[in-house]
């Protein structure tokens, strides 16, 4: 094969491998590509991620803050009414004996009257004092005016008259007869020294006083604050609605489950009057039947953190939007630079292609595909110096069709040109070895190049070329062997030296085929032959 084909002779040209070297480029931007979304994403992903998390965590706090402080509540509140009945309580006591001792005569009245004035003085909490007899009749009361009154009906003196025990009891709700208002009532009974029942005092206690001490917890608009006995009947409640009053909390969920189990509690529930879940805590009295219910809407406690969400969700929206934003423009501009980039090595591919089309055009024969003069100067320029360096031999074959005018004139130029095609093909065919070069010298006279090669190995291809041409049988009607034939010179340097020229070489073999023409054609002459 010759170095045009192989890519290893002067004047190679090395085309580069165009696909590939694209597909390389197109994937390459498009990972960068994805990768800057990937990693855009993740950081936004990052950022929302961590800021639930936070807000989470806050929203638990909040949740866990809330409760504390219901708690807190309901224990100062549990705290407060116990400290209001018992003082009452303690004060009702000092009366019980007073009268126990003193009997209820005018002078043992004076006394008790003077005693609860001074205690319904003292103690902030108390409406009145009341003292009955054993029928419910009015003996003394703390009031300024004195209204006879008859109690047998009230649920204390019922309570007192029926049960000889000697402990507190504390009432529902009620209202005074004596002085209007809302009270709730302590009581203990009195006895006859026989141990038979006397009457009853009563400790009437204002219900301003726990709805002032209520009204200065901040519960919100929903919270809820309740002042129950433990058979469940509500005394006093915040937000105050009369109708509620009285009422019992015995078949609520709450009650049953939690207040009427524990001592004290804490409890997240649904109101089914108004469907808001509230954090309830609740304590029971350590001293009286009663306990304290303290309940905060779970939605009001959460509203600073709703905000801080809706904050914190705007930030974030605006911090993911800008990233999002400045990712897009610079996966933009990755993706623009590869597009560029593509396009760049398409056009470096094609006029590489367009170069190496060139190159061939500019070193190859047109019509019979072998290198072409020029190209065949250069490598025998090129052999002949290498030759010269390593002192091996170089061999020169000249070919020349035999009477190919007369063909030309027979058959005609296009007929003559194909003609020198098949001659051409067959010449690449036999000197196929590698650093061979086939060309056409010029017109119908050919050339091979042969490297390493001696005289008798010349001849020998010379000869086979020939052969080949002959055993082609391209009719010929001016030759008088009857088909196209080639006549050869060829010419050797063995060992080249440094005073070797190509024309020497050149001259020497075109004299061997003129030779082998004056010998009749048809044949082949090296240079020694030639007289
Ligand atoms: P000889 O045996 O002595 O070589 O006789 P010849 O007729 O071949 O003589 P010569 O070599 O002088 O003739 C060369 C002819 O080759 C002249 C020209 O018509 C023809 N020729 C040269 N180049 C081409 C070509 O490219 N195509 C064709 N068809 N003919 C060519
Ligand atoms: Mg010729
Ligand atoms: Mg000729």
């Amino acid at each position: 094969m010759s170095t045009a084909d192989t890519g290893t002779g002067p004047g190679t040209v090395t085309a580069t491998p165009v696909v590939s070297s694209r597909e390389e480029v197109a994937r390459k931007p498009a990972s960068v590509a994805n990768l800057a979304i990937g990693f855009i994403l993740l950081v936004c992903g990052l950022f929302i991620v961590v800021d639930l998390i936070q807000l989470g965590l806050a929203r638990k706090q909040q949740i866990d803050d809330t409760n504390v402080a219901v708690t807190n509540i309901a224990h100062a509140l549990q705290r407060h009414a116990d400290d209001a009945l018992k003082s009452a309580d303690v004060s009702l006591i000092g009366m019980i004996k007073l009268v126990e001792t003193e009997g209820t005569g005018p002078r043992g009245q004076g006394h008790l009257a003077a005693l609860m004035g001074q205690n319904a003085n003292a103690l902030p909490q108390i409406n009145a004092y009341f003292a009955y007899d054993e029928r419910g009749r009015s003996l003394v009361d703390s009031t300024p005016f004195y209204v006879q009154q008859d109690v047998s009906d009230r649920d204390y003196f019922l309570f007192h008259r029926d049960n000889p025990g000697r402990d507190a009891h504390v009432g529902p709700l009620i209202k005074s007869r004596t002085t209007g208002s809302w009270i709730i009532t302590v009581s203990r009974r009195v006895n006859h020294p026989d141990g038979s029942f006397a009457g009853v005092i009563v400790a009437a206690l204002d219900l301003e006083y726990f709805k002032t001490f209520y009204d200065s917890f901040d519960i919100g608009k929903e919270g809820l604050i309740f002042l129950g006995t433990n058979k469940g009947t509500v005394l006093v409640r915040r937000p105050l609605y009369e109708q509620y009053v009285g009422k019992t909390m015995i078949d609520t969920q709450i009650f049953r489950d939690h207040i009427a189990k524990n001592a004290s509690g804490l409890v997240t529930f649904r109101s089914t009057v108004d469907n808001k879940i509230r954090l309830t805590a609740y304590d029971h009295l350590q001293h009286y039947p009663l306990y304290v219910f303290v309940a905060l809407s779970k939605q009001e406690a959460l509203s600073g953190w709703v905000e801080d969400t809706i904050m914190h969700a705007c930030g974030i929206g605006v911090l993911v939007l800008t990233l999002a934003l400045l990712g897009w423009r610079l996966v933009r501009q990755i993706r623009l630079r590869a597009r560029t980039e593509v396009s760049l090595r398409e056009a470096r591919d094609s006029l590489n292609e367009l170069n190496a089309t060139l190159q061939r055009l500019a070193l190859e024969d047109g019509l019979t595909g072998l290198a072409n003069r020029r190209h065949f100067d250069l490598a025998l320029q090129e052999e002949l110096s290498r030759a010269t360096r390593n002192a091996s031999s170089l061999a020169l074959i000249m070919i020349d069709v035999d009477r190919f005018k007369q063909y030309n004139d027979i058959y005609g130029h296009a007929a003559g040109d194909e003609c020198l095609r098949q001659i051409g093909r067959a010449v690449k065919n036999v000197s196929r070895r590698s650093g061979d070069l086939a060309a056409r010298y010029g017109g119908e006279e050919l050339a091979v190049l042969l490297p390493n090669t001696d005289l008798a190995a010349a001849l020998e291809i010379a000869e086979s070329l020939r052969h080949t041409i002959d055993a082609l049988k391209i009719a010929h009607a001016g030759n008088p062997v009857g088909n196209v034939t080639v006549s050869a010179g060829i010419d050797a340097l063995m060992p080249a030296r440094a005073d070797d020229l190509p024309e020497t070489l050149i001259r020497q073999a075109d004299q061997a085929l003129y030779q082998a023409k004056r010998q009749g054609r048809n044949q082949v002459c090296a240079a020694t032959d030639v007289l």
